[in-house]
């Protein structure tokens, strides 16, 4: 499928087939009767059993089928996610190698782990635990990495034997339009993947409401987060969230200089800082602080920007003019605050190799510094390339100011002392700590935040966990009478009947 040109009327995948939105609409489908069809799909094919009665390892095979196929054609996925969300065609590549690493992950321990049995401690009694699908799951995703995002939750529920209805973000539908295609292709059956496409407030709100979902899992912002929480109480479904963050990168005196201050740009700045774990907020010991911020201003001054095909550029634009603006409006409320812009702070604009910035939404990589604890720019999430500076004196100065968020997502902390990287990665209140090192994820390891970060965890054995009910099965072999309510027969025709 053309990524450019893929986004016409039928778009949603509905019971096995590729239908029009009810309302006619191309691009964006505002009609929630469309989810609730998808629902309706889903609901069906969980409760005939179509898939949840395959034996794992057979689901297990499709979704190891799956990351073949995206493997065999990652040049054409990576394009469209390129052509999205604007990152480069590099990193696009790199998402579909780690989409491919989640597919064949779950494919690995989907299979593995049936129940266990538990010791009732009697003869009398078989005691099990099984695992079963959890239901029908509403999956809500965003914009910065599309498909991986969605990825995380498809592989788990398939595996898990769920069936799902996906809601990819409005403005990066086509690899989720591209992979459902793809499942459906390799034989997946009919109403176990569904897709909708449309806004979050019309199309996706019903996924958390619905009362035939059983779970929603959504990876987004905090603010929807909430109003997917909200949405969901009244059915009690199960809640995912994967939200934002506010994630430190703490820098000791005794790090090593070169690689630490390298790492703090790739945190900062990696797709123009739109990273759910972008380490948005450095914070440097005070010795060092100066040589440090200022080494970091001058290569961030350095960072070539462009198109997702501009082989000289080293990271794209925002996801949209109204981004932009987002990002923009929060530097210009720091700098009401106090704060003092080091570099950036402004769109960016002209030519850059053979990107005409002017025609994307640019906005040049920035440095500020100057700032206060509970100052706007470092407790609220940019979702872009800004990174704010603040310096500590101690490990307990340290750890204080990186805990001071209400998120959780992510940390690191440059040392080059073991024990104190140790010391620092036992206290910092977040779901994933690097040490020496920044954003490197593993499908092995859990995901996910502590705080306002979220609720759950995906990847690992966690993050298919999401997906799987425990239901204990107790079986009396030896059933009798035990004569607790008023059985006022005696004891001896009790015994007999025992
Ligand atoms: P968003 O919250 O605006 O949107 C996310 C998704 O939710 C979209 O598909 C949107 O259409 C949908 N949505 C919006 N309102 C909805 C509603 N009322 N009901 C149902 N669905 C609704 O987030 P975004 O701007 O697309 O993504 C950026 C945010 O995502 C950032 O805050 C980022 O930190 C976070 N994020 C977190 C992780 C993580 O792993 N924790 C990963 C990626 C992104």
């Amino acid at each position: 499928m053309n990524p450019e040109t893929s986004v016409t009327a039928k778009t949603l995948f509905i019971d096995g087939g590729w239908v029009g939105a009810a309302d006619g609409g191309t691009r964006q489908i505002r009609c929630p009767a469309d989810t609730e069809a998808a629902i309706a799909a889903a609901r069906r094919a969980f409760d005939d059993r179509r898939w949840a009665a395959v034996p794992a390892p057979q689901r297990c095979e499709l979704l190891r089928k799956a990351a073949a196929a995206i493997r065999d054609r990652r040049e054409e996925f990576a394009r469209a996610e390129a052509l999205d969300t604007g990152k480069r065609i590099v990193e696009a590549r790199m998402d579909m190698d780690d989409i491919a690493a989640c597919f064949d992950y779950f494919a690995d321990i989907g299979a593995q782990d049936a129940g266990r049995l538990v010791d009732a401690g009697s003869d009398e009694v078989v005691s099990r635990i099984q695992y079963e699908p959890v239901g029908v799951c509403g999956l809500i995703t965003p914009w910065n990495y599309p498909l991986l995002q969605a990825a995380w939750k498809i592989a788990p529920a398939l595996a898990a034997g769920c069936s799902f209805v996906l809601k990819p973000a409005e403005l990066t539908p086509h690899t989720a339009i591209l992979t459902v295609a793809l499942l459906h292709e390799l034989g997946l059956p009919a109403g176990v993947a569904n897709l909708i496409t449309g806004a979050g407030a019309t199309a996706g709100a019903p996924l958390s409401s619905h009362p035939d979902v059983d779970l929603v899992s959504f990876t987004g912002g905090l603010v929807t987060g909430r109003v997917i929480a909200a949405g969901a109480a009244a059915t009690v479904k199960k809640v995912a969230l994967e939200l934002g963050g506010k994630n430190p990168n703490v820098i000791f005196a005794d790090a090593d200089f070169d690689a630490a201050l390298d790492n703090a740009l790739n945190g900062a700045f990696v797709h123009s800082g739109q990273v759910c774990s972008a380490g948005a907020r450095l914070i440097v010991q005070d010795s060092i602080a100066d040589r440090f911020v200022d080494a970091l201003v001058e290569r961030a001054r350095g960072i070539v920007l462009g198109g997702p095909f501009d082989d000289a550029a080293e990271t794209g634009p925002l996801i949209s003019a109204a981004h932009r603006d987002k990002v923009h409006a929060y530097v210009q409320a720091g700098i009401a605050e106090g704060a003092r812009v080091r570099c950036g702070g402004a769109f960016a604009t002209g030519t850059s190799g053979t990107s005409d910035l002017d025609a994307g939404f640019y906005y040049l990589p920035t440095v500020i510094d100057n700032v206060r604890r509970g100052m706007s720019v470092v407790v609220d999430e940019a979702f872009g390339p800004v990174v704010t500076v603040e310096t500590f004196t101690d490990e307990d100065d340290a750890v204080a100011i990186a805990n001071d968020t209400v998120y959780g997502l992510a940390g690191a902390v440059w040392t080059q002392d073991a024990g104190k990287a140790q010391r620092i990665a036992n206290r910092l209140r977040h779901g994933t700590v690097w040490i020496n090192d920044f954003h490197p994820y593993l499908p092995q390891a859990e995901w996910g935040g502590f705080g306002q970060s979220g609720v759950g965890r995906e990847l690992g054995p966690t993050g298919l966990d999401e997906y799987r009910e425990a239901k204990h099965v107790y079986q009396n072999i030896a059933p009798a009478v035990t004569g607790w309510f008023a059985d006022r027969r005696p004891a001896v025709g009790r015994a007999e009947e025992g």
